[in-house]
């Protein structure tokens, strides 16, 4: 099953818990519009290369499509429809003025250059520069895509367009209008989600966690739950982990990393492949990588109270039944990591009114709706007595409808 259909598989899960009008089952069937452009590249070697890009701009119904860029080798359009789908969801159960879209550009970053990564990154606002804008489609980063990334993408729209307002992009560096808050929103939201539902999970005050990727939503993640005196047992990137039952240092994990370029031989701990991370005893389970990790095949051996999807798609829907069959509440990606969107969406609102919040603001605001919108998640799960992703596309649901019958009238 590709992400699409995986994507596809979850919503007709979802209404047969609650129906929604023909109408609005059609438009979320299919994306308003997909685009797939070709980005001339100089190489360093002087060679001309080509490199396939995305766009797909799923739904307008609730607002200008928002959704972020991803770079990664194994992109396709199925992938970055499956991704702007559940961003419509996610703006939805968030309850921003935001639609759904997503980008993605099929190559392996690291095998760039800087000035060739720079050349992409202003070849694909080339081509797609027409479509985007503040009122219109407003990206932001993904896996692979930096702030500085961004800070070359808005810069290349706003040469192109003369727009001033850098409402277009989000996630950009905070000196080049970037949100404070918005680097570690992502992972901060999952906390709030956490905490939340903390009572509700029935976890213990102090929790082990296991986090698979280590990139900005997974270290993040590992930090603030390591700030709040939770024990973080495991860690990864895409070659392999650690894992330390009395718990490891976020930080010299990260160093550790950054100076031998993987996880090998870090000291005092166990070392484990990606899909043994996933198996670990702890409390709570975070996926912060790629699509597709938790399956039918280890789903029956995982062994966390809890499952905080901080990456999106990570857990298959033959896993989710396995799961809630064992009892292990899934906290679904379009809630648990909608810190991102969220605070994008503030960074696109401070750029309107030309506004500079503070990072207590910004997190205040942030945890007001998370605990808001995570509570009310709950109580849907819990009235409709099935799991929490079908609760969240449920209510996601209802708004979308909302929006859909607003535009008829
Ligand atoms: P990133 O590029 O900063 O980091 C990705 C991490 O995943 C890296 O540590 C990488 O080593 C690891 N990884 C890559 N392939 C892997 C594999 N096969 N197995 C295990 N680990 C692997 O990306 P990110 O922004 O941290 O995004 C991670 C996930 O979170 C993605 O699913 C993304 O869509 C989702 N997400 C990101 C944001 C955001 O604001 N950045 C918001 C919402 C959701």
């Amino acid at each position: 099953m590709n992400p699409f259909e995986q994507s596809q598989l979850q919503f007709s899960r979802a209404l047969a818990v609650q129906d929604i009008s023909e109408e609005l089952r059609a438009r979320l069937s299919e994306p308003e519009r997909q685009i797939t452009v070709a980005i001339p590249v100089r190489m360093d070697d002087g060679s001309a290369r080509i490199f396939e890009g995305y766009r797909v701009q799923y739904s307008s119904l609730r607002g200008p499509y928002k959704g972020g860029i991803r770079y990664h080798h194994d992109a396709d359009l199925n992938e970055v429809k499956a991704l702007a789908f559940w961003m419509t969801l996610k703006c939805a159960v968030a309850n921003i003025p935001m639609g759904g879209g997503k980008g993605g550009i099929a190559v392996d970053p690291k095998k760039l250059s800087k000035r060739e990564l720079e050349e992409l990154s202003r070849g694909l606002v080339r081509a797609l520069y027409p479509v985007l804008g503040p009122e219109r489609d407003v990206p932001a980063p993904d896996v692979n895509t930096t702030p500085e990334i961004m800070r070359w993408m808005a810069d290349e729209y706003q040469k192109l367009t003369g727009d001033k307002r850098n409402a277009t992009f989000t996630g950009k560096p905070i000196d080049y209008g970037g949100s404070e808050g918005r680097g570690e929103a992502t992972g901060a939201g999952g906390f709030y989600v956490f905490q939340a539902l903390h009572d509700e999970l029935k976890l213990p005050k102090k929790i082990s966690v296991a986090i698979q990727g280590m990139g900005n939503v997974g270290a993040n993640a590992a930090h603030i739950f390591t700030r709040a005196g939770h024990t973080v047992v495991a860690m990864s990137d895409s070659k392999s982990g650690v894992y330390a039952p009395g718990g490891l240092d976020p930080h010299a994990v990260e160093r550790y990393k950054k100076e031998h370029g993987s996880l090998a031989g870090f000291p005092d701990a166990k070392q484990v492949s990606n899909n043994e991370l996933l198996e670990l005893p702890c409390d709570v389970l975070i996926p912060a990588a790629l699509e597709n990790q938790i399956t039918h095949q280890n789903a029956p051996h995982i062994r966390a109270k809890a499952v905080l999807e901080l990456a999106n798609g990570p857990t298959s829907p033959e896993a989710d039944d396995i799961l809630f069959k064992k009892g292990i509440h899934v906290i679904p990606d379009i809630l648990a990591n909608s810190g991102g969107v969220v605070v994008s969406t503030f960074e696109w609102e401070q750029n309107l009114k030309g506004e500079r919040w503070s990072e207590k603001a910004v997190h205040e605001k942030l945890h007001t709706l998370l605990t808001r919108e995570s509570k009310h998640i709950w109580e849907k799960a819990r009235k409709l007595k099935t799991d929490l992703r079908r609760a969240a596309f449920v209510i996601a649901l209802e708004r979308l409808e909302e929006a859909r019958k607003a535009a008829e009238r």
